[in-house]
């Protein structure tokens, strides 16, 4: 334990593999759990001193299923972010919007939101982590991107030392991306997040496409408090455009299964189940087989160079990826497990990491795994990708 001169208690030498899903890494220097936003205020002097004095960085941490450590000792304060809560702040007819704290466990939450019957959250079910981490690389599975459900992430700014409101227009969400892993990084502390989800009233919503009303302020919400809250129309506008409320349902897996459990008219409690079994089939249990879910992401690129590929490899599968921002060229998404799959990679072992043997994504630590075993079977895979498909993975999960 270090006692900093604010009181704050801070532990020293925390292992690291008790906070990766991956179970690699040395030791957190400093380590702290954040509970409430008042920890954040005694935090934010010690940051502003001793901190900046020392040169050690802060560290936000959530269930770390998204982050390869380093070995040895890193040089840095973990923050585990546990900040809690649950609160419906808006509602009318169609839609409900909720507060969630960032430290909330995400399935737990979506379990919880199937269970009051709104919509929005079920393709994204059984991903691991916190509430907090989902806008950082805008979580997504199944067609869903967590994005399309949020209308705000409240953030502590750590240079400045106070709460502030970033709308859903301003958080650049893209593939697997935000501000907040670009120029934002390490800036923000996400506390908290706003989603608007839907009320079912017919199964019919989940089938077809609507778009919810603007909702009704309830007496009671947090304004003021902060004073720097947005007005509806400001929320309105910002509003993101809300598609098919279950995109996962336009997914060949997820429709041959309802197909083979002969279910016609799916449920919400139905989808989460079907999700929950397609996934098991294909991701390890983190608890079971340490991993950090995919490994790469995968690459979008020129339907043009695509279709001169596919000439080589007939029945390479692809996704629309729309137009690039900047040339208006059409691209496709090229799923990273098959490139994988057929570069004969599945499977494979380097040293102790391997290839997972059920889907070629996930790479996995097969006991006692290093950060360069990780490195290695990396670059080893990538390079094979490249010489043999002319075409560079991505590393999903951040290396600290
Ligand atoms: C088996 C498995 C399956 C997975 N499936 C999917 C999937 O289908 N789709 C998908 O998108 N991801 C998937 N993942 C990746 C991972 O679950 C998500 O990225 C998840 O959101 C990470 O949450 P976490 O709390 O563990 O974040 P961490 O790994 O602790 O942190 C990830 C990043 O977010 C930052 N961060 C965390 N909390 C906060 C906060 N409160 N404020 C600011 N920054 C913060 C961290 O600094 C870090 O940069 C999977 C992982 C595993 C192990």
């Amino acid at each position: 334990m270090h006692k900093f001169d604010s009181g704050v208690i801070i532990q020293e030498y925390v292992n690291i593999k008790d906070y990766s899903t991956l179970k690699i890494g040395g030791q957190f220097r400093y380590f702290t759990i954040i509970n409430f936003i008042k920890d954040l205020n005694s935090l934010y002097a010690i940051a502003q001193s001793e901190l900046k004095y020392k040169n050690i960085p802060i560290f936000i941490l959530g269930g770390g299923s998204n982050i390869v450590f380093s070995d040895g000792v890193l040089n840095i304060l973990a923050l585990k972010i546990e900040i809690k809560g649950f609160d419906i702040i808006n509602e009318n007819d169609d839609c409900i919007d909720i507060k969630i704290g960032g430290g909330e466990n995400w399935d737990e939450i979506v379990q919880k939101t199937i269970d009051m019957n709104l919509s929005g959250f079920e393709s994204l079910s059984a991903i691991p982590g916190t509430v907090g981490a989902g806008p950082v690389q805008n979580i997504g599975a199944y067609g869903a991107e967590v994005k399309d459900t949020i209308l705000e992430v409240e953030v502590f700014d750590i240079e400045k030392g106070s709460i502030s409101i970033i709308l859903n227009k301003d958080c650049k969400f893209g593939y697997r991306d935000s501000i907040f892993k670009n120029e934002a990084k390490g800036k923000y502390i996400i506390t908290s997040v706003v989603y608007r989800l839907n009320k079912l009233t017919s199964p019919k919503v989940l089938l077809g496409s609507s778009s919810p009303a603007r909702p009704r302020v309830r007496s009671g919400g947090d304004e003021g408090k902060r004073g720097a809250r947005p007005s509806q129309e400001v929320l309105s506008a910002s509003l993101p455009q809300f598609k098919n409320f279950s995109p996962a349902l336009s997914y060949p897996g997820v429709l041959k299964y309802f197909e083979e459990n002969n279910i016609k008219n799916p449920t919400l409690k139905e989808i989460r189940t079907a999700i929950i079994n397609i996934r098991k089939e294909k991701l390890p249990n983190p608890n079971e087989i340490p991993n950090v879910g995919s490994f790469f992401k995968n690459p979008i690129i020129l339907k043009e160079s695509f279709s001169a590929i596919s000439r080589t490899y007939g029945g390479m599968p692809y996704f629309d990826a729309g137009k690039d921002k900047t040339t208006r060229q059409d691209m496709v998404k090229i799923p990273a497990g098959w490139l994988i799959e057929n570069a004969g990679l599945k499977g494979k072992s380097f040293g102790n990491i391997s290839v997972y043997d059920k889907n070629a994504l996930i790479l996995i630590n097969n006991g006692n795994a290093t950060v360069d075993d990780v490195m290695v079977a990396k670059n080893k895979i990538i390079k094979t990708i490249e010489e043999k498909f002319g075409i560079t993975l991505e590393q999903e999960p951040e290396t600290l």
